[in-house]
């Protein structure tokens, strides 16, 4: 396929085997995809089970994929949520069900397979835990080595677990997200380590799957609207243009209104969006039980911006406690356990639901992005603990009554 990366803020274009992040002017780089010239028809896709790499010929890579068999996650009719929220038609994306636990995985797969293609020897990225634990397997599956820096103290225990485990070099730094992406970025230009934060466009080539399988399993029928959390931005972005390009393709009739969630303790596009801006403040000091998307300066701010405006969109805070009732009641009326980032797109429906702005007919897609056992921590502090009692059956019928 013919691809270049272009600026989407000045329109220069580069070749697509060039190593590089943003362009010269600063603006952010897109993966420009002959759509026009590719041969492609949709019933190719008929019968054919949901995978990242089932849409291989509408992704820029050349070589056979570093795979684990990422994507193809379920959509889940939520029929029990629906009717608590006040919604006809509401749908799940769980993608907390993908290899390593998060949505991370279908951006590393395609942004590892380009780091060989690119002849890169090391990978890296800060993270608040997700990226890494999906780059330590994608580096690990790869054979090459990897380096993860994440802000100290603040990143879930599974996470963690899953980037040591898969024999990451790991460094904890003494300051949040914004500052481990600052010096990763620097030491990825100085030491040639090729960088695969968001900032990176090919990860969210992999990552626009996401629009691809819930359209292809719809019956090539966009939803009305997606919900998903915010952090760095990049996967709303992303999934924009998974839309953007099965509309080019003329598979859909019209792209879905994407609708961001940040938590208020870290909610710079939500102000941007309040005030119709087109970039953001950066929030100095982020803070939210959500730590995936505890992030004050997102780099793809102005992507996921557009991608609002130019869908009919919107962005909305969430408080903590309205992420953990969204939390419970995901686990609790639908079987899907979610870390609490990504209960913030359930908990930002209700919320716009009940202030009127999202109209309760739509057929509406919630993307759930982490799995609930990335955060156990979490979970002990926010339900009620085990009750101990003594080993016969007395006890624990008496228990029971008190539960
Ligand atoms: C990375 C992540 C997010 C945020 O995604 P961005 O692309 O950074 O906006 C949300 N939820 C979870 C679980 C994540 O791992
Ligand atoms: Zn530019």
């Amino acid at each position: 396929m013919n691809y270049s990366l272009r600026c989407i803020r000045c329109g220069r274009e580069y070749d697509g085997g060039e190593v590089i992040y943003t362009c010269a002017c600063g603006g952010l780089l897109e993966a420009l995809l002959d759509i026009s010239s590719l041969e492609i028809d949709k019933r190719e896709y008929e019968g054919v089970p949901l995978s990242v790499w089932k849409y291989k010929k509408l992704i820029p890579i050349e070589r056979e994929p570093i795979t684990i068999k990422e994507g193809g996650t379920p959509l889940y009719r939520c029929k029990r949520l629906g009717e608590k929220i006040g919604v006809k038609d509401l749908y799940v994306k769980h993608e907390g069900l993908n290899p390593t636990g998060s949505f991370k995985d279908r951006g590393m797969t395609v942004g590892v397979t380009k780091s060989l293609e690119l002849g890169m020897k090391t990978v890296a990225c800060a993270s608040t835990g997700n990226t890494s634990a999906s780059l330590a397997i994608y580096g690990a599956k790869a054979g090459i080595p990897v380096v993860v820096l994440l802000p100290g103290g603040k990143v879930a225990l599974g996470k963690v677990a899953q980037a040591l485990m898969h024999g990451a070099k790991v460094i904890e730094i003494k300051g949040n997200f914004d500052d481990a992406l600052e010096i990763v970025r620097r030491l990825c230009d100085e030491e040639k380590f090729y960088l695969l934060n968001s900032i990176n466009p090919y990860r969210l080539e992999g990552q626009k799957t996401i629009g691809y399988e819930v359209a292809d399993e719809l019956g090539w029928d966009a939803p009305d609207r997606i919900i998903l959390p915010v952090g760095n931005a990049g996967n709303i972005s992303a999934i924009y243009k998974g839309f953007r390009e099965l509309k080019e393709l003329d598979w859909i009739d019209e792209i879905p209104k994407m609708t961001g969630i940040q938590a208020e303790g870290s909610a710079p596009i939500v102000r941007a969006f309040r005030e119709r801006k087109r970039d953001i403040v950066a929030e100095k000091k982020p803070e939210t039980i959500a730590t995936a998307i505890r992030i004050g300066d997102p780099v793809n701010a102005v992507k996921a911006l557009a991608a609002i405006y130019e869908s009919g969109g919107m962005a909305e805070t969430v408080t903590d406690d309205e992420i953990i009732v969204a939390q419970k009641d995901l686990a609790r009326l639908e079987g899907i356990g979610v870390e609490p980032a990504s209960a913030t797109s359930l908990a930002g429906l209700k919320k716009l639901v009940e202030k009127g702005e999202i109209d309760r007919d739509e057929r509406i897609v919630c993307i759930t992005t982490g799995n609930l056992m990335k955060d156990p921590e979490e979970v002990v502090n926010v339900c009620d603990r085990p009750i101990e009692v003594e080993a016969s059956l007395e006890a624990v019928k008496k228990a029971l009554k008190e539960m």
